[in-house]
């Protein structure tokens, strides 16, 4: 819906981001969501559509307080166990409406979650997803700068989607595990149609831009050394993109999946 008109009459109301405070489930939650508000009398609607999101919302928020698994948990680790909806219901014996609930706005029950979670998280522990370090958006934004200076390349420019600054930090991770024994940014990699890409990066490429690198822990003299070694490969960022894409890694990841740093022995271009 584009516009809604007041229904008091007080003419077009304009679209808005609301904080809302909801109890739910006995549990007191603030979510972020829109609504038509009216500028003259103050009163808000939502639309069918962001009744949808707002109910999504609402349940993974109640989720994560909860510490249950949200549907994109759930949705992203059935990829990268290479599940389809029907396997993990036949695999906790439930039906596949459930499954289809639980990935978007519905809330699974205690002992549900903990069986999804025996199924989807047992055989790719924490560490295989981030490489055995804390995610840290200022070192991401610190391994990118040291990329640009290499390359002489902007790679962190306002309103870039990171196409080619992944693939950099996806090789710098991937390498940095194999080698030193853990990622050098924590960062957490999926298969996207064109290539390996940050997970969830649609919410990390501005906080990345605006994190401050002064607070990231130094770079070591042997993630350094991986660094210059990526940018003498790749010394343009095109190349970095190709090889990327002739991973077989990437290749035979299920689309939206996860890549996790158990296969960082496999790569063949580095
Ligand atoms: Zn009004």
């Amino acid at each position: 819906m584009k516009s809604l008109n007041c229904p008091k009459g007080h003419g077009p109301m304009g679209l808005k981001t609301i904080k809302k405070d909801i109890a739910f489930k006995g549990v007191d939650l603030t979510i972020e969501t829109e609504a038509f508000v009216c500028q003259v009398c103050g009163l808000e609607a939502g639309t069918v559509a962001t009744a949808g999101e707002a109910q999504q919302r609402i349940a993974d928020a109640y989720r994560r307080k909860q510490n249950l698994l949200t549907g994109e948990e759930i949705r992203n680790l059935r990829k990268a166990r290479h599940l389809t909806q029907q396997q993990l219901a036949d695999k906790i014996s439930v039906g596949i409406a459930s499954i289809k609930r639980w990935e978007t706005g519905t809330v699974q029950s205690a002992s549900m979650d903990h069986a999804l979670r025996v199924q989807l998280q047992c055989r790719i522990p924490d560490h295989a997803i981030s490489g055995n370090r804390e995610l840290s958006l200022p070192r991401v934004k610190l391994v990118a700068e040291h990329f640009e200076i290499l390359i002489k390349e902007k790679l962190l420019k306002k309103g870039d989607k990171f196409l080619f600054l992944a693939k950099y930090l996806w090789y710098a991770d991937m390498l940095a595990f194999r080698g030193l024994g853990s990622s050098m940014t924590g960062a957490t990699y999926a298969a996207l149609p064109y290539g390996p890409q940050l997970n969830n990066y649609r919410d990390l490429v501005d906080a990345i831009r605006d994190s401050d690198k002064a607070a990231a822990e130094p770079l070591s003299p042997e993630e350094l050394r991986i660094i210059r070694q990526l940018a003498a490969i790749f010394p343009k960022k095109h190349m970095v993109y190709d090889a990327a894409h002739r991973e077989k890694v990437w290749a035979e990841t299920a689309t939206g999946a996860l890549i996790p740093y158990s296969c960082a022995p496999d790569l063949t271009e580095i």
